[in-house]
């Protein structure tokens, strides 16, 4: 039965154990309650958001004025098996990591990589997510989604999705209730393969060369193995895992303007894309109409871009792993520069990690002119 709870502590629902309560809170546990809850909760009007395990969250303290929809499905359903290959569809509220583990027990590739997440699968899609090589988006085929703007549900396939670099549809505004994602995962049996390693610290773990495959079960022990060095893995036992993961994504710039990074500077190229057609105006205003100039279409020119590390800019703008402000219930990871953590359990505050984010931003700025983008949702505050 779908549960209802008012003035709902929401720290205990996120991975950063901080923020305050929701007006409402209703925890949908089969599809069919999620599908009358949001509508319900649409239909009444006011402030709603999606809640899955709450690990891409940062939750302000004062909490949020508006119903939480917290989903809580469960199940993985074979839709189609055909040589090598199987497609299932999940429901959004099942555990990433349980599912990863269910694909590798069965023989099925293309996951096994993302062991170790944590969170919902229906979240999965929301900022594409990715690790050591692998992005959900390889292995997504549609999803079912009830959209806030109509009430109904319609099937997307993945091509509607604009999934990129931790970013989606949804990231771009298209809000509603993701009720279940249809994954397609090579299945070969009993002694499968994983997909080639594409990732020269996991290629390093394994002690294997890029592009080589691996037993799925031994991939996954190392992924979740390095992932614990970091922190990364949830572990009760480790004070470095109370938080939301990479608070910051790394950041893509111009080639040009990454030469004007000191050369040690990591940086990862990123293929061009198809130059935008660009149709130039005649200015609007006293002298134009704000018209198409027929004769000046052109393309621009393609540029490089290049993804930079944002744990080496922190880094290199003095701010080590551990790190923290005077007084603060926040600090840097002593694992991982990338994630900021809660070391106060509930004494700590949603204040005192955007304080430090803030502070972050603001060196890396100064240091190398580029301003971190945070990765995690902000809910009833922002950076
Ligand atoms: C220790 C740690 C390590 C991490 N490592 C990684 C990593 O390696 N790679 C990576 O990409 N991420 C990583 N993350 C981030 C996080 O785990 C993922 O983003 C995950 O997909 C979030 O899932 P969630 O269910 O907790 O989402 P939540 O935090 O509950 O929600 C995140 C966003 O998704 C929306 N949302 C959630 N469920 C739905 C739904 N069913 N329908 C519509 N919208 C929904 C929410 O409204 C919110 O905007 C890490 C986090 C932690 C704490």
């Amino acid at each position: 039965m779908t549960a209802v709870e008012f003035d709902a502590p929401l720290a205990p629902f996120t991975t950063l154990r901080v923020g305050g309560p929701a007006a409402r809170l209703v925890t949908a546990r089969s599809e069919q309650e999620l599908l009358d809850v949001a509508r319900e909760t649409w239909a009444d009007g006011g402030d709603w958001l999606v809640l899955g395990g709450g690990s891409n969250v940062v939750v302000a303290d004062e909490g949020f004025e508006g119903t939480v929809i917290r989903v809580a499905t469960e199940g993985v359903a074979p839709v189609m098996a055909k040589v090598g290959a199987v497609r299932v569809r999940v429901q959004a509220g099942h555990s990433w990591d349980a599912f990863v583990a269910h694909t590798v027990e069965q023989g099925w590739s293309g996951v096994e990589a993302l062991s170790g997440i944590p969170g919902s699968v229906g979240a999965a899609p929301i900022q594409n997510i990715g690790a050591y090589g692998q992005e959900v988006a390889d292995s997504i085929v549609s999803l079912d989604f009830l959209d806030a703007a109509t009430g109904e549900v319609r099937r997307m396939p993945v091509g509607e999705l604009e999934l990129d670099y931790r970013s989606s549809v949804f990231k771009r505004g298209l809000r509603g209730v993701v009720l279940s994602v249809t994954f397609e995962l090579r299945d070969s049996g009993p002694d499968a393969l994983s997909a080639p390693v594409r990732y020269a610290q996991l290629a390093k773990a394994l002690g294997v060369e890029l592009g080589d495959s691996l037993p799925l079960a031994e991939v996954r022990r190392a992924v979740l193995w390095l992932r614990a060095s970091k922190g990364m893995v949830l572990d009760a036992a480790d004070a470095d895992s109370v938080s939301a993961g990479s608070f910051f994504t790394n950041p893509i710039v111009t080639e040009s303007f990454a030469r004007s990074l000191p050369s040690e500077a990591p940086r990862w190229q990123i293929e061009p894309e198809e130059p935008d057609l660009v149709i130039a105006l005649e200015p609007e205003g006293d002298q134009g109409t704000g018209a198409a100039l027929a004769d000046d279409r052109g393309a621009l020119p393609a540029e490089y871009h290049v993804k930079l590390s944002a744990a080496w800019l922190i880094e290199h703008a003095g701010i080590g792993k551990g790190f923290s402000l005077p007084g603060s219930t926040a600090a840097i990871s002593s694992k991982h520069t990338l994630a900021l953590v809660n070391r106060s359990g509930e004494a700590g505050t949603a204040a005192d990690v955007a304080q430090l984010a803030r502070f972050v931003q603001a060196r890396v700025q100064s240091e190398f002119g580029v301003l971190l983008q945070p990765e995690p949702v902000f809910v009833g505050h922002s950076l």
